[in-house]
């Protein structure tokens, strides 16, 4: 197989070169669990950093912000485990009020974990849109059974008209499974405050530390971040991700790839903590925007050569600097991101891989 199959386990990298002595990093953790730690990246700043090889109990990173008079948490990772772990570890930092658990997208990854905060009376916020596309999705999918949900997509692997085509497909019910089984055993609370991007830049003062929060477009329609300007400490979501393809599952390839521009400004120092993957500076956007560029290229080469969609996906090649990036599946990370170029290019409908 031509590419790195979803089911191994990655195994977080060591921070990039630039942070190794960034004396805002800790060197230890406060808190260590496996499948996700916690350290100290700023003054009253933590990141919560996910390793999936050693289980998918948070699956994403979050973290939480403590001022003088109140704090936050940002994510509710896949399972009330991970949310569990990082409320438990606030708690041994601070006794203040948690104004809000914030979540930076709607994905199951980010949000089934919320029941924690809800038993904890803790509010949950997030971008307007993101109760109704939770329902739209999850609440659907518990009402359904993996092999109904599953069968449109077991039959694109039987009409696979190549080796390749059919490899791919099956790749793709793999990352739907991998959806799919943890929003069947979630107790869903979806955010009951929501946060509307026609009033952001929005500021929260948690005594002393200062966050905004900013709504872009890539990931989603409905990604935050969470920017404290003092320190040039940026949560980022899923916009930003480090040693993964873009999971395009939901995404906006032209606009995400103006976002990741957009972050590419930020101050030199800054410490983007992202969605996946270990906290990083620039090299991490610049890293993640030549991934981008990469998808495009090889796109756009095969649409000056006249090649049908279908082929420009089956014909990408990973190259060798993206050899050991994590892949969603290869419809999700790869396929959909050239069927939304080829669209764009071509001003004309193409069919584009979606679920529901
Ligand atoms: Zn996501």
């Amino acid at each position: 197989m031509m590419y790195a199959a979803s089911t191994l386990a990655w195994p977080l990298p060591a921070l990039a070169r630039p942070l190794l002595d960034d004396p805002r990093i800790a060197k230890q953790p406060i808190a260590d669990k496996g499948f996700a730690s916690i350290r100290k990246i700023g003054d009253g700043l933590y990141a919560t950093i996910a390793d999936r090889s050693k289980g998918l109990q948070a699956r994403c990173n979050g973290g939480f912000l403590v001022g003088r008079d109140a704090a936050l948490m940002v994510e509710g990772f896949q399972t009330i485990t991970g949310s569990s772990f990082q409320l438990e570890t606030l708690r041994s930092v601070t006794q203040v009020p948690v104004r809000a658990a914030l979540n930076t997208h709607w994905h199951f990854d980010h949000t089934l974990g919320n029941s924690v905060y809800g038993g904890a009376g803790i509010p949950i916020w997030a971008h307007i849109d993101v109760p109704a596309r939770m329902t739209a999705y999850y609440t659907k999918w518990q009402s359904q059974d993996l092999a109904t949900y599953l069968a449109p997509w077991e039959q694109r692997v039987r009409d696979a008209k190549t080796d390749s085509q059919r490899e791919h497909a099956k790749s793709d019910i793999e990352g739907l499974t991998g959806m799919f089984k943890p929003v069947s055993e979630a107790v869903l609370a979806l955010p009951n405050h929501g946060l509307d991007p026609a009033t952001m830049p929005i500021q929260i003062d948690l005594g002393g530390l200062t966050v905004v929060v900013e709504a872009f477009i890539g990931h989603t329609d409905t990604d935050l971040i969470f920017r404290v300007p003092d320190q040039n400490v940026i949560y980022t979501g899923d916009l930003l991700t480090g040693g993964q393809y873009p999971v395009n599952i939901n995404g906006y390839p032209t606009r995400w790839r103006a976002t990741l521009a957009q972050f590419a400004k930020f101050d030199q120092n800054t410490l983007f903590v992202p969605g996946h993957g270990q906290v990083m500076g620039l090299e991490g956007v610049a890293e993640m925007r030549s991934c981008f560029d990469d998808l495009a290229e090889q796109a756009e080469k095969s649409y000056k050569a006249g090649a049908p969609v279908e082929e420009a996906v089956e014909r990408y090649v990973i190259p060798d600097c993206f050899k050991n990036y994590r892949l969603f599946s290869w419809g999700f990370g790869i396929g959909r991101t050239i069927e939304q170029l080829y669209a764009e290019w071509s001003g004309k409908p193409v069919q584009i891989l979606n679920y529901s």
